[in-house]
């Protein structure tokens, strides 16, 4: 088992002080592989009929009902099965299903998703909506963009535009009435310390912190007026989360409003300093997640 890296270490405990025997315990656990229901192509009876004929033992999650839990099976056992290669479901971190699930589509309503590689939370928005909505996808690498449009192509999803683009650099005059923006962050909260030692120094944490407020300072600039924007990142830091929320908000006269209450009642949390946001704690089910709703006046 690895130690904490030192910089990670610090920032824990000038943060979180308490919680950080919590967190460790976290990291050190291997979470089990989870997965999503791809609607768009399969039911939830469908599927557990397939997995009781293999033998494969799953558990319902109960604040989602198109998520299970495969306590015995890893992600490449599970990778081979039919139902994962026809995109009858997908493999997803739970807490990665989080930010479609706090945002709510109005019939034909206009959807940007930012940073959207490898999709997997473009196609849950798509099987939520039963593609009733139009989604933009952006992405800026292009072999992680490759990975989307095949991703998306295996899960039935035809009613998104990828764009291969650097989501900064989008025109001004866009508008979209609703935006997810999953930052690239360092992962912090997806940490396992029985894996090889990750990076995690100050200065790069940095560097993506200024990454993350030109990316929300861009979306909110696209985002209509009465919008919905939900910014997340699968960090626990809160140079990536929340001090990015208090340097880019005032600009905007933008807020953040509360998440469903069912899906904030079920998580192990972290204290948050600004209101309404969820930081989920890293346990042995969930990853390290962070999640803020934001409204634009
Ligand atoms: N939302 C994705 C999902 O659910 O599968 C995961 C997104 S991952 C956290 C962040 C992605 O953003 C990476 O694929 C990265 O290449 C991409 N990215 C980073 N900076 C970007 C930018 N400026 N414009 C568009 N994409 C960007």
């Amino acid at each position: 088992m690895n130690s904490l890296p030192p910089y990670l270490e610090q920032a824990l405990l000038s943060q979180y002080g308490p919680y950080v025997d919590q967190i460790t315990a976290g990291y050190s656990a291997r979470r089990p592989t989870t997965l999503r229901v791809n609607t768009l192509k399969a039911s939830m009876e469908g599927v557990t009929e397939a997995l009781r004929a293999q033998g494969i033992a799953y558990q319902p999650v109960g604040w989602y009902t198109d998520a299970m839990v495969l306590p015995t099976m890893s992600e490449s056992e599970m990778l081979s099965l039919s139902i994962c290669t026809q995109g009858e479901v997908y493999l997803q971190g739970l807490t990665a299903m989080l930010p479609p699930l706090g945002m709510s589509f109005p019939r034909g309503c206009s959807v940007l998703d930012m940073c959207a590689a490898p999709g997997g939370k473009t196609a849950q928005i798509a099987a939520l909506t039963q593609s009733t909505v139009s989604i933009t996808a952006c992405e800026k690498d292009r072999f992680r963009c490759e990975r989307l449009r095949h991703n998306l192509k295996q899960q039935g999803v035809h009613n998104v535009t990828v764009l291969q683009t650097d989501s900064r650099h989008l025109d001004p005059a866009f508008r979209f009435d609703r935006i997810l923006l999953d930052a690239p962050c360092s992962g912090s909260g997806t940490l396992c310390l029985q894996d090889a030692p990750r990076r995690m120094e100050q200065q790069w944490v940095q560097k993506l912190k200024s990454t993350q407020i030109h990316l929300l300072e861009k979306g909110l600039s696209l985002l209509s007026s009465g919008g919905e924007l939900v910014y997340s990142t699968c960090s626990i830091l809160r140079e990536e989360n929340e001090e990015v929320l208090q340097t880019v908000l005032p600009r905007f006269h933008a807020e953040t409003v509360p998440l469903p209450e069912e899906l904030t009642a079920a998580m192990p949390k972290l204290p948050v300093v600004v209101p309404n946001t969820l930081c989920v704690c890293p346990t042995p089910l969930y990853e390290g997640f962070f999640v803020a709703k934001i409204v634009k006046a």
